[in-house]
């Protein structure tokens, strides 16, 4: 049985018995709101973008949800909170990251660790990622552009935090999955490797007033968001797919959590019918969500608690900056940048890090349903990996999230980075972090992640 078969089941096997989710153990609440710009920025992604955006396919979104347990139920609980605030962008960084979680500390109390940002990962919006001064061929004035829109995006997300307090209200819970089959591993020449592994599951958390009426559907997919190359603003797949749920419900707010999909691709992909296809992608995610919606539920109850650090993974020794240089003679624009950047560095009088913080963190919702979120463009070996590990038969359902709080470079698995290529190894050169990371990257991230499902599901402190 192939992989992604046996983790599709492990999801599914773990689903309870039907039933309905208690009605008084959970409040949530739920906002969205346009983040599309009025003006002409920058797209992200793409490092050959020679121009702004032109005009847009569709709007782009920041929604949040906000669980918290209702007063009455599980005491023991300690009033943990989890708000998850899903982007249409490419990237969040620490700076965007650190200020939505400081105002929301400030407004509403949110504790740092309660708080996660994901974003889609969505190649047609704004460019906001933290190396595009450096490697993109930004004029001053494009920046001037993008840093606005930056500034007053973090100002809304924190409103936006607020709306989804204010909306705080009983709700029931309940999960389930089905799949999605235009995910492909993109590690291989051409782009697509169809033995590669894959995470196709769509999990998806119904949300529900107690009489049951739909109110909100949290589902994820690990795939990157880039079937489409063009210069418009568009959500990509993940807009479509959020977009058709929402039509199939008025009046409910769908949210789209990116998974591990650093190093998978939609096809088809790119090209005069990249539209076309995002659509046909948008409508293949929305049905797999319908399907799940209508299948079987596992209610979730129990107490919610929350678990947050920051892991601190270790990179490679810095060469002479001449050797980086010569060795990246095939991309000499992007690596002279590269060695620009460091010698900015070394000149200002600062230390080169040679480690990464990578921010983590678990939910657990009783026995029921673990969420962990990771951060970087976490490939999917990380998923399979706390599926297996965390899931089991008896085990709650497990969801992992990707693209987390700070999408600061591939976040390559032990395999990965030992097969080297793009994911493992040669995309550091576009990124702001000196040197790829040393081999024990998935243990230091596993390790993290371990201590945190610990500590949410109440083993330790
Ligand atoms: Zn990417």
């Amino acid at each position: 049985m192939p992989v992604r078969t046996l983790i599709l089941c492990s999801f599914l096997l773990s689903l309870g018995p039907q039933g309905l989710a208690h009605a008084g153990d959970y409040k949530v609440g739920l906002a969205k709101m346009v983040v599309t710009p009025e003006g002409a920025l920058w797209l992200s992604g793409y490092g050959a973008r020679t121009r702004p955006a032109e005009g847009k396919a569709n709007d782009l979104y920041a929604k949040a949800v906000v669980f918290e347990m209702a007063r009455e139920a599980h005491e023991s609980a300690d009033g943990a909170r989890l708000v998850l605030v899903t982007l249409d962008v490419g990237s969040v960084s620490p700076y965007m990251t650190e200020r939505v979680a400081a105002g929301a500390q400030k407004r509403f109390g949110v504790p740092r660790g309660s708080l996660v940002l994901n974003c889609s990962h969505t190649h047609c919006a704004p460019e906001v990622a933290a190396e595009r001064r450096v490697f993109h061929d930004l004029s001053d004035e494009e920046e001037a552009k993008l840093a606005q829109y930056i500034e007053g995006l973090t100002e809304k997300l924190v409103d936006l935090i607020g709306a989804a307090i204010t909306d705080l209200r009983p709700a029931r819970l309940s999960v389930s999955g089905a799949e999605a089959d235009f995910a492909f591993n993109r590690r291989h020449p051409s782009g697509i490797d169809r033995n590669g592994v894959t995470d196709r599951e769509v999990p998806v958390l119904r949300i529900a007033d107690p009489d049951g009426t739909l109110r909100g559907v949290l589902f994820g997919y690990a795939c990157h968001n880039t079937t489409l190359d063009f210069q418009q603003y568009c959500g990509d797949y993940a807009g479509f797919a959020q977009q058709y749920v929402e039509e199939a419900h008025p009046g409910a707010i769908a949210l789209f959590v990116m998974g591990c999909g650093g190093d998978q691709n939609p096809q088809p992909r790119h090209g005069p019918k990249g539209l076309e296809h995002a659509k046909r992608h948008g409508r293949t995610l929305a049905d797999a969500v319908e399907k799940a919606l209508a299948g079987a539920q596992r209610a979730v109850h129990g107490p919610l608690r929350v678990a947050y650090d920051v892991a601190t993974l270790e990179l490679e020794p810095l060469p002479p900056l001449d050797q980086l240089r010569s060795a990246n003679r095939a991309r000499d624009k992007t690596a002279d940048r590269k060695v620009r950047y460091l010698q900015g560095v070394i000149d200002a009088g600062k230390d080169i890090p040679l480690t990464q913080p990578c921010p983590l963190h678990a939910a657990s919702f009783g026995d029921d349903l673990l969420v962990i979120f990771i951060s970087g463009e976490t490939v999917v070996d990380y998923a399979l990996r706390c599926k297996r590990e965390l899931a089991g038969p008896a085990g709650p359902a497990v969801w992992v999230a990707g693209y987390c709080d700070d999408v600061f470079a591939y976040l390559p698995s032990r395999r990965v980075l030992l097969e080297g290529g793009y994911e493992g190894r040669d995309s550091i050169v576009h990124q702001l972090m000196a040197t790829p990371f040393l081999p024990n990257v998935e243990e230091r991230v596993m390790a993290g992640v371990t201590k945190l499902v610990a500590q949410a599901n109440g083993d330790a402190k």
